[in-house]
């Protein structure tokens, strides 16, 4: 018989991951709820802005193309700082593993998060591993179906929660929630609530692992930010091999055994389904629920050694684990600069962007009068959250006369007034005439100030130049 070639693919094997309670497994728990509630509460958290913005704490306004985020309104001339903040993330995350191995997928991925909670619903109505295991097994029952029924359906209201948390954080909140009560809610908005709700159920819901383990592209690069010196979760086999199952045979056996009883626990408990007393393996998400599964075991038997815990590949040959190390110093730097240089940017970021462009064509008008002419285009943007009136001047050349098109509000100098709403840019065209008696060859430079005139001192310029023949 020829032989049959074998499959590069293996079948899926549904993992039953057994709950386990410990030190570990209360900290994601915290980590759940606070990742969790920030999620959800974030948008509906409503903040005090001047009259005419929103009033949402947190909210991305597309149409009009700003970022709120309490007190910092990020505008389309600051979207640098986007790509700005995803090189900050990604160092953070460098850093992150470098010390502390995949801690972010086992303690802060969203992936990790929601199947957290997906997993803790299926345990509440199919009870733990062992029920899940024989329920899956038994034939279909009226009492299985409702059971499985009624676990999809608070799945699906959490993928709904998500999707209408996610939708909230670009509309105003309480106005989308009253427009998807009464069903008049717009077309995105229906695509995005359905479309969050699908991916969270599959994510969380069905593929679960499968994500950490065939999806995410983190799992296979992270690789590369290791050192022997970076946290991992490992089996430690020098105290634990050989291990022994057999209680009698422990006890009385001539041979030494190890503190391992091969009772599987650190195995059932995996989300990932992988037995770590194998060694390193990629899909570890580094959750310590193996560690709070064999220190539950250790304890009821009264030994204090630990066979699953927290180390470095270094301390497992009997070294002692570096932290301070190039790569580490060379992250927290950088990231430092970086999360410097943003916090310096919105810290000293102006309030009202000016902008002058000279026009070229004609570089200067020669008036009937011996006077030249040079004509402007002043574009202002107030990002203040209150409308706000300047006087315009320009400084740098004697005996000038300046006229704004459109705008015939003067100050006691005779200077042109412009308002400029929260949030408006505006454009004006600008005359700037030299008389006669003052004109010198050649360009001169020149500059346009901005002085507001309630009682603050805010003056703005922009340099620019007078051309003449
Ligand atoms: S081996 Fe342990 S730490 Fe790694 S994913 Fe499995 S249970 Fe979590
Ligand atoms: S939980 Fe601990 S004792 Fe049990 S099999 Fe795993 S390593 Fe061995």
């Amino acid at each position: 018989m020829p032989e049959q070639p074998s499959s590069l693919y293996s079948d899926w094997k549904k993992i039953y991951p057994r709950y386990q309670t410990g030190f570990f497994r209360r900290l994601r728990w915290s980590l759940v709820a606070f990742f969790l509630g920030l999620y959800y509460l974030l948008p509906v958290v409503r903040w005090q802005r001047a009259e005419g913005l929103p009033d949402q704490a947190v909210l991305f306004d597309l149409p009009a193309r700003k970022f709120y985020m309490f007190d910092i309104v990020i505008w389309p001339q600051d979207i640098f700082l986007l790509a700005i903040v995803l090189i900050a993330a990604a160092l953070a995350l460098f850093f992150m593993t470098a010390l502390a191995g995949r801690i972010f997928c086992g303690y802060m991925c969203f992936q990790t998060v929601w199947t957290d909670l997906f997993l803790y619903v299926e345990k509440f109505f199919e009870g733990n591993r062992k029920q899940r295991i024989k329920l899956d097994s038994e034939g279909w029952s009226l009492r299985k179906f409702f059971i499985k029924v009624a676990k999809h359906i608070v799945w699906i209201i959490i993928g709904i929660a998500t999707g209408v948390a996610f939708v909230f954080y670009f509309v105003d909140a309480p106005t989308m929630f009253w427009q998807f009560m009464d069903g008049t809610a717009p077309g995105p908005a229906w695509f995005t609530l359905f479309f969050i709700t699908i991916t969270t159920y599959i994510m969380a819901g069905i593929a679960r692992e499968q994500v950490c383990i065939y999806m995410c592209p983190y799992a296979r690069f992270q690789g590369a930010m290791f050192d022997e010196d970076s946290l991992i979760i490992a089996y430690h086999p020098e105290l634990g091999e050989p291990r022994e199952s057999n209680r009698r045979i422990r006890e009385n056996s001539k041979t030494k055994t190890g503190l391992c009883i091969d009772c599987n626990a650190c195995v059932t408990v995996c989300p990932t389904g992988i037995d770590i007393r194998n060694g390193q393996q990629y899909e570890c998400i580094t959750c310590g629920a193996c560690i709070d599964a064999c220190d539950t075991v250790k304890d009821r038997m009264n030994m204090k050694k630990k066979l699953i815990r927290y180390t470095s590949m270094r301390e497992i040959q009997g070294e002692k684990t570096q932290w301070f190390r190039p790569r580490i110093l060379i992250y927290g730097a950088l990231l430092t600069i970086f999360i410097g240089g943003i916090s310096i940017y919105l810290a000293i970021k102006s309030p009202l962007s000016l902008n002058v462009i000279k026009h070229r064509q004609p570089i200067y008008i020669m008036q009937s009068d011996g006077s030249i002419q040079n004509n402007f285009t002043i574009r202002i943007l107030n990002m203040y959250p209150k409308a706000r009136t300047f006087s315009l001047e320009v400084a740098g050349l004697p005996n000038v006369s300046l006229s704004v098109v459109a705008v015939d509000d003067f100050d006691s100098q005779k200077r042109p007034l412009i308002t400029v709403p929260s949030g408006a840019v505006m454009t004006f065209t600008l005359f700037l005439k030299q008389q006669k008696n003052s004109i010198e060859s050649g360009s001169k430079p020149i500059t346009f100030l901005l002085r507001a005139t309630d009682n603050s001192d805010d003056t703005f310029s922009y340099d620019s130049k007078f051309m003449r023949p």
